[in-house]
This record gives C-alpha cells, sequence and structure tokens, in this order.
C-alpha cells in the first residue's frame, strides 16, 4: 500500500511539473549529477511524461536492465522493478503500482518514464522549464543517512500511524547548507560565502542568450542574513540580482532559490559574449572567476534597414470540386483563376521589392475563411482575388472590382484601371460586396472579376494564352503603382 501511495503522489507531482511542454518540437535534454547523458536516442515527452530510451537507463544510470518481452525489469540489487509493454501498472518489490500512463511504450525504441523510474530507486528529479531539461541527481552514499534509519529527532514532526507504513517515500533527509551573501568586487570575482558543509558546484554554459548557469545543490538562502536580499521572496521562490556595468563582457548575476528537491540555489551569470569561468572553492566560500572573453559577440540580429518586402497574397478562386463558373467554351472559372493567378506570381517574383504568396497554387480546394486566414496570418500587405463571373445573359460582358472594407477603396480603384486596360473590356466598374475573402482578410484586398464566362467574346479572351499574359502584366503594373514602386 505505502509504494502505491507514493506512486499516486509522484505522478501527480510529475503531472504538475510538466504542463505545458506537451506537444513541443524540441527534445528535452537528460542530466545525472549536472553531467549531460548521452542518449541513444533523444528523450520524448508524451502526455505528461520524459520517456528516455531503455539504454539510458542501463548506461546513464547504472541500473541492471532484463528483457524478457514484453516485460522489463529494472534493478539496481535493492529495488526491483518490472515494466510491462502498453501496461498501465508496474510492480516494484513484489507490489503493483498503478501509473496514469502505459509504464513502458515503444516509440522507435523502448522507452521508460524516466521520473517514474528515477523516483522509485531514490534519484532526485527536476525540470528546469528554461533549458528544457531534466536533471537527476544520484545523492552521494557518505552524506545521506539510509532511508530506513529513523531520524529520532523528528518525532513530533512525522506522526506515528502505529505501523508507519502510510506516509509516503521520504527523500532522504539532507542537510543543506545555508548561502549568506552573495558579492561581486568589481574585478571580475564573484564571492559566494556560505556556512555548513558543501562539496558541489555544477556549472553549465548556454547560449542565445550567452549565459552560465551555476547550481549549488543541497544548498539555500540563509534566508534571515542573506545579502544583497531579494527582489522577489516567498515560501517557494526567492530571487535577486546584482546588476554589473564594470566588466567588458558580464552584464549581470542573478540568482535564485530554483529548487528543493534537494534544496538548490541557482546562480546564473547573463553574459554579452562567450567567456571563461572557472569555480574555486577556498574554506567557507566559493569564489566564480569571470575570466577572459573566449569568443566573438553573439551576432546581433539587425533588422533589415533596406526597402520593405511587401506580401501580396494571390488567391485563386475556386478549385477541386468547386469549378466556379461554366464558361460557353466548356472550360472552367477555377482554371482561368490558376492560370492568371500563376502568371501574376511569376512577375512578381522578378520583383525585389514584392513577395507573392498563394492561397492555392494548384486544382486543390481552400475553403474561404482558411484563404482569409492565411493571408492574415502572413501578416500579407494586399490580396487579391481572382474570379471571372457568369449571368444568365450572353450579352453582358466586361470586367468588375470588388472591395468590401473602405481601407481597400484605393487599392480597387487603382488596379481596377490596369485590369480594364488589360482585358479591353467593358468597364463595369468598381463594386462594393462583402465576399468573404474581401471582407474577413484585414489588409487592402479586391475581388477581380475579369469577365463574363457567359459571353462568348469575354471566354475567349479569358482563356487566350497571351492576353492571359497581358492581364497579368497589368495588374501587376497596378500593385506597383499602388506601391508606389513605378
Ligand atoms: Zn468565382
Amino acid at each position: 500500500m505505502k509504494k502505491f501511495v507514493s506512486a499516486v503522489m509522484l505522478l501527480s507531482l510529475l503531472i504538475s511539473l510538466f504542463p505545458s511542454i506537451v506537444g513541443a518540437a524540441e527534445a528535452p535534454k537528460l542530466y545525472l549529477n549536472g553531467k549531460l547523458l548521452q542518449n541513444a536516442a533523444e528523450p520524448k515527452i508524451v502526455g505528461a511524461s520524459t520517456l528516455v530510451p531503455i539504454r539510458t537507463v542501463t548506461e546513464g544510470l547504472g541500473f541492471d536492465v532484463a528483457w524478457e518481452k514484453p516485460n522489463v525489469t529494472i534493478s539496481n540489487g535493492e529495488t526491483n522493478m518490472v515494466l510491462t509493454v502498453g501496461d498501465k501498472s508496474a510492480v516494484v518489490n513484489d507490489q503493483e503500482v498503478s501509473l496514469d500512463a502505459p509504464a513502458l511504450i515503444t516509440v522507435g525504441s523502448t522507452m521508460v518514464p524516466i521520473r517514474f523510474v528515477s523516483e522509485q530507486f531514490g534519484l532526485s528529479v527536476y525540470w528546469d522549464k528554461l533549458t528544457r531539461s531534466v536533471h537527476l541527481y544520484k545523492e552521494s552514499p557518505v552524506t545521506d543517512p539510509p532511508v530506513t534509519t529513523p531520524n529520532p529527532g523528528e518525532g513530533s514532526e512525522t506522526p506515528d500511524t502505529g505501523n508507519g507504513s502510510e506516509q509516503p517515500v521520504n527523500p532522504p533527509a539532507t542537510t543543506s547548507s545555508l548561502l549568506n551573501s552573495i558579492e561581486y568586487n568589481g574585478l571580475g570575482s564573484i564571492y559566494l560565502s556560505y556556512e555548513g558543509d558543501f562539496k558541489d558546484v555544477k556549472t553549465e554554459v548556454l547560449h542565445s542568450p550567452e549565459r552560465v548557469v551555476i547550481d549549488l545543490p543541497y544548498m539555500n538562502f540563509n534566508a534571515a542574513s542573506f545579502t544583497p536580499g531579494f527582489t522577489q521572496a516567498n515560501s517557494s521562490s526567492k530571487v535577486g540580482e546584482i546588476v554589473v556595468d564594470s566588466h567588458p563582457t558580464l552584464q549581470k548575476i542573478r540568482y535564485s532559490y530554483y529548487s528543493d528537491k534537494p534544496d538548490t540555489v541557482r546562480v546564473v551569470l547573463d553574459l554579452v559574449a562567450p567567456t571563461n569561468v572557472q569555480t574555486v572553492k577556498e574554506g567557507q566560500s566559493i569564489r566564480i572567476d569571470v575570466l577572459e572573453q573566449t569568443g566573438p559577440p553573439p551576432e546581433v540580429v539587425v533588422p533589415p534597414v533596406g526597402p520593405k518586402i511587401y506580401k501580396v497574397v494571390l488567391d485563386a478562386g475556386h478549385g477541386a470540386h468547386d469549378p466556379g463558373a461554366l464558361a460557353v467554351n466548356g472550360r472552367k472559372e477555377k482554371d482561368y483563376n490558376l492560370a492568371i493567378t500563376l502568371k501574376v506570381k511569376a512577375l512578381l517574383d522578378k520583383e525585389s521589392k514584392i513577395k507573392p504568396y498563394l492561397t492555392r497554387s494548384d486544382d486543390t480546394f481552400v475553403e474561404l475563411d482558411d484563404r482569409a486566414d492565411y493571408a492574415n496570418k502572413l501578416g500579407a500587405d494586399l490580396f487579391i482575388s481572382f474570379h471571372a463571373n457568369k449571368t444568365g445573359s450572353a450579352t453582358v460582358s466586361g470586367s468588375e472590382t470588388y472591395y468590401s472594407r473602405g481601407d481597400s477603396i484605393t487599392f480597387a480603384n487603382i488596379i481596377h484601371r490596369y485590369l480594364v486596360a488589360g482585358t479591353g473590356f467593358k468597364d463595369r466598374k468598381v463594386r462594393q460586396a462583402d465576399f468573404r475573402v474581401i471582407k474577413k482578410t484585414t489588409m487592402p484586398a479586391i475581388l477581380l472579376e475579369a469577365g463574363y464566362l457567359s459571353n462568348s467574346g469575354d471566354t475567349s479572351v479569358l482563356f487566350n494564352d497571351a492576353k492571359q499574359d497581358k492581364i497579368a502584366a497589368e495588374i501587376v503594373a497596378g500593385i506597383k503603382e499602388y506601391l508606389k514602386l513605378s
């Protein structure tokens, strides 16, 4: 029962620690005692669990693993765990333990849930959101009292339940040392003064932005007397910083109470360029020396100072099962729309200050809303939808240009002039209509009804390759006039 209770608690902890990363693209990194574990395959996040290849467990953590399909037995001599592929329960030291998700799954290689396995084997696990990494700490057997030895001083804090078996397994009691102060000497050295026994400093260099992360496990702030104090402090987070203005690369020293499993103080050095950093332990003090710069400052991304590149969305109306108007010659509107769109695109491709984007580039169907969404998400500067019209009368002929909102009138007026010049048809004027693609788009947007496919004259022009070239050239000239590029 004891193991069951603790597993449920661990799972809820696991879920609360991994809230927002599901589906994230980048694989997390896995560290043991601050050292990156090289994996056969990268860890994967599935649901609320981080899964690692089973080889990581054998090679990285030094556990024995025995495969007997569909079971995997993991053992370190004391604890014996049996996981079954696809099964939501595991057996730990002959006790069944339930998990929310299958204990073992196959995603390329066979993967095990690292937090569950690690904690069952007495490792501390925590997740670093900033660096997307999972840190495992194997506690030193020298300083840690055995888990099974009761601590005589703790009687009043841990009520005796009689059989003593209902409490979750506590992590090994470890005395954390206390950090009294962090001080920058103005010459490139940072002094950390502490009391108590302290051994390990874990240093990691990170880039983009350039920084060095120094973790001090089994250390907490001496909250009562710590200097220079905190900018933000509550029971779970103590955060502060020292701004440095006298160093060529060091800009800021940030410190925080980073983890309580185990107590860990994190010191982050914000740098403007890669810089050697060394830590030296002397007496009850840790000195961090920020040494010489080792590389050029990271390339600063300068926003382009050249002329703006205009994004123009070309929307070929209809497509696939939606043919649009049927022409008197048996052709379909969707084919004219695509042909003229591709010709306009080809011409815009030659313009250095305009980049065309298409909602469709072949005979596929795109929903109206998706066409508008595409342009909006792109942050397009202009939107043109290409169509041809149809009516019951074979004599109606001419070009029309539609806008929906007032911000599109100027664009409509200019393009319409060029459209009529291109088709040579009767000018049927610029008109207002709330067609969905020009209403839902958020940039100047127009819809061209180039001619009437119910009219044989218009139809023969619109399906003529050379005439299409002329119409496309005129529309491009209109776009350039509107953008003041001509
Ligand atoms: Zn149409």
